[in-house]
């Protein structure tokens, strides 16, 4: 924390507490009985938060590289992060989980039995994983312990969704709230390269690429990023009326950050992020906790690593502390600017829409089985066993995938969310074709179904074009993008 950053930290908790004062001053001494009846009939903007910790038990497997390793440290804990609020017509709750991506079965079972406690309606629940790749396995359906990872611990992370908000539901409180974006080029980049001509891309299936995800540093046959990035973090600030923070949801279009040591547990730069902006805020232990949250926006194809320079050599956790602190400070410059609404409309769609599951060819087929009944065989193409056994499970898989699709609006603010590892090429035009502004979208939310790369980058190949890496119809992005830009527009306020 600089000299600065402590002393508006101050200043800022004196103003709130001041203004509180001032309030309880008011309405209790000064406010004549006519004008408290009318102000009874004004709608009310209501918003509570609340954290619940979701950190796993030890010698679970670590998963987000190729080989999963038991868990032997927690470096930060993990958390399901909630704010509801509520416009006294319409309550939405807003989750994000730290974890690689949880499917959609245990969101659903969670949603269901909220719904059940606090009449809540299911599609006024949106809950997303940030994708923190220093997590463990989160699923509801399935029994096998071993790599698959215990069940026990998605029994547990659904219970403390529903405890969570729950929590935020009890807390819920007259508000404030407030929204603004700011840039943070220097953290996101492309991590698919266009290489030279000439250059062999092989493909696990027999076929050529022509991007590369993660290509190394300063390779002499580099041509140029395959893609753009979105620099903007976008964020929504709630403060109770009298002005003590309450919660802070941003999103930023990075994959992660990763730098974490070995079979660890991590919240990564997400969970980094919501401690450096409490901090920030001078919201430290407040009374009921502020709750900072940084949901994942469209990164399928953005990572930290700028391959057009040498290696970053950093101890581990110090470029996660970093990229926090950047895109922190990025949202704090702001803050000082917000332009306050006392009240704030709401509005939320859900639509549920069906994608085709990609299938192989029968030559593929053929070749991914011959492969698996010969366990003795090496690879003769990058990862060719791991994707015989993705190609034998998507031709098992059903015929096609019912995704849920959410916009939500918050005066005039919107949100998607899209269930994928999203390109960034669509939340990019999200952004620009959104009749709301600002507008972002959380990745990962309602589920977890693999990457999904718009028509153009699905023709360059690529890792997470892969059949498998990739599960849903080469279309779908443009099909998702233009349902949500349809629900975004009718909600318009
Ligand atoms: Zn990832």
């Amino acid at each position: 924390m600089d000299s600065h950053g402590r002393s508006w930290r101050h200043g800022a908790r004196r103003a709130w507490a001041a203004a509180a004062l001032l309030a309880v001053f008011a309405t209790s001494v000064c406010a004549p009985a006519p004008a408290r009846a009318a102000e009874a009939k004004k709608p009310v903007l209501r918003a509570g938060a609340a954290a619940s910790n979701i950190t796993p038990w030890l010698d679970q497997p670590v998963i987000g590289g190729w080989k999963a390793a038991p868990a032997e440290r927690i470096h930060d804990e993990l958390h399901a992060r909630c704010l509801v609020l509520d416009d006294g017509t319409t309550r939405l709750a807003i989750v994000v989980c730290d974890n690689l991506g949880i499917g959609r079965e245990l969101f659903d079972e969670a949603k269901q039995r909220l719904h059940a406690q606090t009449n809540l309606p299911v599609d006024r629940m949106l809950m997303a994983s940030t994708h923190t790749h220093s997590s463990i396995p989160c699923r509801w359906k399935g029994d096998k312990v071993s790599a698959e990872g215990s069940p026990d611990y998605g029994r547990f992370v659904v219970r403390r969704i529903v405890d969570g908000v729950r929590r935020a539901i009890n807390r819920l409180e007259p508000a404030r709230i407030a929204w603004g974006a700011a840039d943070v080029p220097e953290e996101v980049f492309n991590r698919r390269w266009l290489m030279k001509p000439g250059t062999q891309l092989p493909d696990p299936f027999g076929g050529t690429d022509r991007a590369k995800m993660n290509p190394g540093h300063q390779r002499p046959d580099l041509l140029k990023p395959a893609g753009p990035v979105d620099p903007q973090v976008c964020f929504v600030a709630v403060e109770s009326a009298g002005g003590r923070p309450i919660a802070l949801l941003a999103n930023y279009s990075l994959h992660y950050v990763g730098g974490t040591r070995r079979q660890e547990i991590s919240a990564d730069y997400f969970g980094a992020f919501a401690d450096r902006i409490q901090q920030c805020l001078g919201a430290d232990r407040l009374d009921p906790p502020f709750v900072g949250i940084l949901s994942n926006g469209t990164s399928g194809n953005i990572n930290n690593i700028n391959y057009a320079a040498p290696p970053e050599r950093r101890k581990p956790y110090e470029k996660i502390r970093l990229v926090a602190d950047r895109v922190a400070r990025a949202v704090f410059a702001e803050y000082g600017n917000l332009d306050w609404r006392p009240y704030v409309s709401l509005a939320m769609r859900q639509r549920e829409i069906e994608l085709a599951v990609r299938k192989p060819t029968p030559d593929q087929l053929a070749q991914a089985r011959e492969m698996l009944a010969h366990p003795e065989w090496p690879d003769k193409r990058p990862h060719q066993r791991t994707y015989a056994h993705r190609i034998v499970r998507l031709h098992e898989a059903p015929e096609t995938s019912r995704v849920i699709l959410q916009a939500v609006r918050i005066g005039d603010l919107g949100i998607a969310t899209v269930p994928f590892e999203t390109f960034v090429e669509t939340g990019l035009e999200l952004k620009a074709r959104s009749p709301l502004k600002p507008t972002f979208t959380i990745s990962l939310a309602n589920g977890s179904g693999g990457y999904l790369p718009t028509p153009e980058q699905h023709r360059l190949g690529g890792y997470e074009t892969w059949l498998g890496t990739s599960r849903v119809e080469i279309q779908a992005s443009t099909k998702i993008a233009t349902a949500l830009l349809e629900m975004l527009a009718d909600m318009k306020p």
